[in-house]
Order: C-alpha cells, then structure tokens, then sequence
C-alpha cells in the first residue's frame, strides 16, 4: 500500500514523465506517446501487488527512495551541496580531440562514452538518438566507439526507455545509461530492487535538465523554419554558430526536400524560461544536476565559458572511478579542464533551480491550496520570502506550457499555425509584462539597448 502520492496518483495528475521505470518493474505496463506528444504509462493490466512494484520505483511516487536517500547510500562519504547534491570532482571542461563541434556543448558526454567502450568497461552505451519509428528519437544501444560518436547533440524531446532497457535485461552484458535526472534516478530504483539489473548498469551518466519538452517542440521549430509537422525527417536541436555566443545556437530541419537552418533566439517559443511544451512532471521535480548519477553533464552557461561558441561543460563527478578517468584524459591532453568551485558549477544553472526551488514551492502550495495531491519533494510547499511579481512569474511560467501542448495540438488538427501562435504570442507578453513589473526601469532600459545593439551587429 502506498502512502501518500502514489503511482495512481502521478497517473491522475499528468506527471508520468514516459521514463519506463514502471514497465521493468512490474511487467504488463504500455508506455506509449498521448496526444501531446508526451510519453504515458498505462498501468490499468496490473494487479495491486504489481502496481505497489511500480510505485516504488516510479521518480515521480511517494512510495520511492528520493534522491537524497538514493545519493546518500551510492554516494556516502561524499559532501552535499544543495545544488548539486553529493559531489566529489566540479569541472568545467570540454573535448579537445577533434569533432566537438559535433556535439551540443564540450562534447565530454559523448567522449566519456566513448572511452568507457574502448576500455572494455561496458558493452554497450544505453542514450537517445534518431529512430527509424514512429517517433523521430527513441532510447538505443550503441555498440562501439563509432556508433556512440554518431550520436551526438541533445534531444529536446520525449522518450522512453522502456522497450531497450526490457531488451537487454539479463543479456549478460554491461551497459552505460545516459538519461536527464528523473530518467536516471527511475534506473538507479530499479537497481536497487534488482541487484542483477544493477550489475548491468555499472555507470549511470546523467544530462542538467532545465525541463523536458514534448515532442510539439521539435515540431513547432521545424514549422518556424518553413518544414511543416508532417514533412518534418530531421532535426539538430543545436548547430554551433561562430559568429555569436554559445548560448545562441542555431537548429537545422529536414523534411519535404529541405534542410533549412535557424536561429532559436529567432523562434517564439525557443526561450527555455517560457517552459513551452514542458510536460506536467517538470513542474513537480527538484533535480538539476542527476543527484543520483555516477557523473553529470551540463553546459557552462557562466563566464568566461558563454563567450566560446565551440561549446564547454560542466560536470560533476561522484564516482571516484569515473573522476578519476576524467583527471587522466586530462593529464594526457584529450580533454582540457578547469576546476570550479560547486557555487560556480550552480551558478550556471541559475534558471532551472529558481524553476526547481522557489518555483516549486509556489506550484506546490498553490495546488495543495486547491486540494490537489502532489508529490512528497526535498523543498517545502509555501510563498515565504517570494515577491508577488515572482510567484506570478511562476504561475504565468505554467500557464504558458498548457497554452503550448493544448493550442499546439489544435494547431495541428487545423494545420494553422496561427492556432497556436495567437494564444501563445498572448501568453508570452503577459509573462513579459510581469517579468518587466519586476525589473528596475535602468535594467530594462540597458538590456533593451544591448537587444537592440545586437540585432544592428547580427549577433
Ligand atoms: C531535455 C534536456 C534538457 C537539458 N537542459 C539543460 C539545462 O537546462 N542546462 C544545461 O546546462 N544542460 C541541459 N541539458 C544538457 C545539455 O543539453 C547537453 O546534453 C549536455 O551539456 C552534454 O553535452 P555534450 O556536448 O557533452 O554531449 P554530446 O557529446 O553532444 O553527447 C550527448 C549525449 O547525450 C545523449 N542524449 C542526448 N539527449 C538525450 C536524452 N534526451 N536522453 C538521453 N540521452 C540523451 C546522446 O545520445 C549523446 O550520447 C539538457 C539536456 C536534455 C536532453
Ligand atoms: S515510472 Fe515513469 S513511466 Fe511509470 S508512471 Fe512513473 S513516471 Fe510514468
Ligand atoms: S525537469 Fe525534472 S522531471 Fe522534467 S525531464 Fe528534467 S529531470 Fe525529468
């Protein structure tokens, strides 16, 4: 018997985030994509005994280990931050070998993959990449050292892990999982429950997320680009530019006989801070940094780092095994390497934990308020210490991404842009309006003139 915010209850809520977890855990579960492009578990073939099985492993259930407990027992004598969570190695760093442009940031995700493949130390590598199926990504296994490099870049967009972690369960062969945190934190429960399955995935490699985003994302910027929804083949989510700043990267779309690149400062829904397309879960979660991962990775969006356009990472490592290996190929020149203090590495992911901190308290407290159940988390619900403006902020911040995933799929019923667009457009300057309400008047006036500065240079 659960307690509390159950499966049943993520389930009724809209906060299963498709990790999968469930499927491996308690076998008859079908996760498949909704109507707006999110993965959905559906446990109604379970039997109670089955969905107890579930609940205990589901990231999102009061009947799971947290991510404090979780860390605490992989990760004992290390240090807590409370933004990073327990921490052995801070970095910042990227690949000096060649192909880093490649990859989203400094391309160590992919380099670290690569090596534990060359070492012998796994079999396989467990990430997303394209798919021949219905979806555009999906969850594969790479073999070698070149399947893991033609994997590279971020995917912006849902997944589920269940059918390829059901495929090589109990194969015999050792595998490295990368997933965002929820995803990653739902593989180290089910290993704690299956010791087996825990021997097969020695090395669990976590992604900062600042939210998921449905699979609309990939299609609304494909529409902005010119490529619409049906024709859509392809995308790169972030195609480095050398003329401007690593944050402002370009896509590229395929589809219909095009490839077309753009902007994603260009594109209406492209800021992250308007939370467009986030899957409900997002809004009830408190892990930016994979706290329960063996090492993370994310972008260094902190000076110096954000003035070079070929990308850099940072990264937090528990494993002394994999800080260690990070050290080497550093000492033999294969990857260059700053150490940075913790509040440095947080300080570059200023935005996702005011959305994980004060942001979830305010959802926390104003859906409580309405008698709604939600999830046990590591922050207390409540308004403390927040500025009207700022509560507002994150009530708009939600709006928004209901305004996206409903006028979205109309949008697409109708194939009319303008469906989405109008209602969207609507929301973004209310959001902006309140966010200006809170912004001295110099500020505004300062950035206003950078924006514009920007725009006569081209950068
Ligand atoms: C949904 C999402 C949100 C993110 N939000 C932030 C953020 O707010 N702040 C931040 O600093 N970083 C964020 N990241 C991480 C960032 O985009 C880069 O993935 C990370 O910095 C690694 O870059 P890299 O150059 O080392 O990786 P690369 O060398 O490009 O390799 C990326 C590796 O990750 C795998 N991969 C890509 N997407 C996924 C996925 N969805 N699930 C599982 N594996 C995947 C690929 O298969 C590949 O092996 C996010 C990533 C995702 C997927
Ligand atoms: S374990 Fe994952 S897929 Fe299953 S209900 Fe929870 S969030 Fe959804
Ligand atoms: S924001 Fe949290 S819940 Fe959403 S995908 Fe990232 S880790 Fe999972």
């Amino acid at each position: 018997m659960h307690v509390g915010h159950g499966i049943e209850a993520v389930l009724q809520r809209g906060m299963c985030v498709g990790c999968g977890g469930c499927a491996l855990a308690a076998g008859p579960v079908r996760v498949a994509l909704n109507s707006r492009g999110v993965y959905q578990a559906d446990l109604s073939e379970l039997t109670p005994a089955q969905r107890a099985n579930a609940s205990r492993v589901c990231p999102f259930s009061d009947d799971a280990a947290d991510e404090d407990v979780l860390a605490g027992e992989q990760f004992a004598s290390l240090p807590r931050h409370p933004a990073l969570g327990r921490h052995l190695g801070a970095y910042a760093g990227r690949s000096a070998r060649p192909g880093r442009l490649e990859s989203s940031s400094g391309g160590l995700t992919s380099l670290l993959l690569e090596e534990l493949l060359r070492r012998g130390l796994v079999d396989g590598v467990i990430h997303v990449g394209r798919s021949d199926g219905d979806a555009l990504f999906a969850y594969r296994v790479s073999r070698s050292a070149q399947d893991v490099r033609a994997v590279k870049g971020s995917v912006y967009s849902a997944t589920s892990f269940a059918e390829v972690l059901a495929a090589v369960r109990g194969d015999g062969r050792r595998y490295a999982f990368v997933g965002v945190p929820c995803f990653v934190t739902a593989v180290r429960l089910l290993a704690r429950e299956d010791p087996a399955l825990a021997g097969q995935v020695p090395y669990l490699v976590g992604l900062v997320c600042g939210h998921l985003k449905s699979g609309f994302f990939a299609e609304s910027l494909s529409w902005q680009a010119g490529v619409k929804p049906a024709a859509l083949t392809s995308i790169d989510f972030r195609v480095k530019n050398p003329h401007r700043r690593a944050y402002s990267y370009d896509y590229r779309v395929t589809g219909g006989g095009k490839s077309r690149d753009r902007r994603i400062d260009s594109t209406l829904d492209g800021n992250w801070a308007y939370g467009a397309f986030q899957p409900e879960a997002c809004n009830f979660c408190d892990d930016v940094f994979a706290e329960t991962a063996d090492i993370t990775f994310g972008d260094a969006w902190v000076a110096p780092y954000l003035d070079d356009w070929r990308g850099t990472n940072i990264v937090v490592t528990r494993s002394r095994e994999l800080d260690d290996l990070v050290r080497e190929l550093r000492d033999v020149g294969q990857i260059e390497l700053d150490e940075l203090t913790p509040e440095r590495v947080a300080l570059s992911q200023a935005g996702g934990l005011r959305h994980r901190r004060d942001g979830l308290r305010v959802r926390l407290a104003d859906d409580r308020a309405a008698g709604l159940s939600v999830p046990r988390k590591r922050v207390e619900p409540g308004y403390e210490a927040l500025t009207e403006q700022r509560i507002a902020l994150v009530r708009q911040r939600r709006v928004l991404s209901r305004i996206s995933l409903e006028a979205f799929a109309e949008a697409r019923r109708q194939g009319r842009w303008a469906a989405y667009a109008r209602p969207m457009r609507r929301g973004i300057r209310r959001y902006r309006a309140i966010e200006a309400a809170s912004t001295p008047w110099v500020v505004r006036q300062v950035s206003r003139w950078k924006a514009r500065a920007r725009k006569l240079i081209g950068r």
